[in-house]
């Protein structure tokens, strides 16, 4: 039976990690893998993570199963980071959180969703966009377009990006990124949502917002923004959250789907569907993680440690995008590179061509994905300089 299955290649950021392992140069550059890393190129446990599992590992006292929906303890400190403390979406009782095993499983839960509740409605995501959103729509048997984001100046392309939604069909789903595009870093300005609302709005479209680096680009509400004010003007939004980045635990699997409805009644019509999409695909979440983000969560004192060190990790990525062109300056080529200093989050689509990257990758040591996106915490004060001068050579 298994004698025709043809082998397919790997991922390529795997590939890349692979083939970075293995060179010899001792000033090799990994700006390939999707990780938030620290000066030391680390990627450490949390401190506040660190107390909250302590903790747990004294005062629980079951691993019974914890429901389709997850620990509604986790809900209920995910709904007000998400959606805001005061939000009125909450006041009303309009939106559901379901835990899932991370953003990626949020957005497949989604996904069955749309396929067999609203089924014929495509979906439309942004080109370029995370290339799981493909992979993960499309197996749910759903329709994917695209919709423009980039011009060819390696600029957000809004004009395109508005023409194209201005066509699409009434009832159709369009995937946003709420902060932290992934793999552009071009985000959205607060007008800049306002006008995506507007044509959402006309044109009867479904956002299914992707809120996977919440904190990472401005704040925790600063990035909430798109998020809040479509939660709050529209009748129905799907939200996928993730607490992989912002509390650094990639590995517990930790996400949220939010559903917000009409109203209560409608929201808890769709919240019966979407434990239906969670039982057929895992049954019951990973417990782990959500305990660690609801103990934090609901401590003030852990809290405080974890909104400091979140804001470490954001100073630090947003310190080493002006860094970077300061660093590329003496080389004439700052203006070239500004985006990268005006991008949020850990992704930057740099402008760098193909053939730029394998230039880098074979002659320095550098490693990043051929698209020319870089990911920003693999920069540091010591690369750097090095980084500018190769940068400055493949632009010779
Ligand atoms: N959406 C986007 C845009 C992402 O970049 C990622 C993670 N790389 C995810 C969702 C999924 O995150 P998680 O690891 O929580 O599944």
């Amino acid at each position: 039976m298994f004698e025709h299955i043809e082998r397919v290649p790997g991922d390529a950021i795997l590939g890349l990690i692979e083939a970075f392992k293995k060179d010899t140069n001792p000033q090799k550059v990994d700006l390939g893998v999707g990780v938030y890393r620290d000066a030391e190129g680390n990627t450490p446990v949390m401190r506040a993570v660190k107390e909250a599992e302590a903790r747990l590992l004294k005062n629980e006292t079951t691993k019974t199963y914890i429901g389709s929906h997850g620990a509604p303890a986790y809900g209920e400190v995910v709904l007000p980071m998400v959606l805001g403390e005061n939000s009125p979406v909450l006041d009303a009782n309009r939106a559901s959180a379901t835990q899932s095993p991370g953003g990626t499983g949020a957005l497949r839960l989604a996904a069955d969703f749309i396929a067999t509740q609203l089924p014929d409605k495509g979906i439309w995501v942004s080109d370029p966009t995370w290339p799981n959103h493909h992979g993960i729509f499309t197996a749910a048997g759903i329709a994917l377009h695209k919709y423009p984001y980039v011009d060819a100046d390696n600029r957000l392309d809004f004009d395109g990006m508005l023409a194209a939604l201005k066509q699409i069909p009434e009832g159709d789903v369009v995937v946003l990124h709420a902060c932290c595009h992934n793999p552009t870093g071009f985000d959205l300005s607060k007008e800049q949502w306002h006008t995506v609302l507007e044509v959402v709005r006309e044109r009867h479209l479904l956002p299914l917002i992707d809120f996977a680096y919440q904190g990472f680009g401005e704040g925790l509400d600063e990035d909430a923004y798109g998020v809040r004010l479509m939660a709050e003007e529209l009748d129905e939004v799907i939200i996928t959250s993730s607490c992989s980045k912002n509390f650094g635990i990639y590995c517990e699997r930790t996400g949220c789907l939010i559903m917000v409805a009409k109203n209560s009644e409608q929201m808890e019509n769709i919240r019966s569907q979407i434990a239906i999409a969670a039982r057929e695909n895992y049954s019951n979440p990973p417990a782990h993680g959500g305990a660690i983000v609801s103990d934090i969560l609901h401590d003030d004192e852990l809290t405080a440690v974890w909104h400091e060190e979140l804001t470490e990790m954001r100073d630090r990525i947003n310190t080493l995008r002006r860094d970077f062109v300061e660093a590329l300056k003496p080389y004439g080529l700052d203006d070239k590179y500004a985006c990268v200093a005006e991008q949020r989050g850990m992704f930057s689509y740099t402008g760098l061509t193909p053939e730029q990257v394998d230039r880098l990758r074979d002659e320095f040591g550098i490693y990043m994905v051929r698209s020319g996106r870089a990911n920003v915490a693999g920069f540091s004060h010591e690369n750097l300089p090095y980084l500018a001068k190769a940068i400055a050579t493949v632009n010779g």
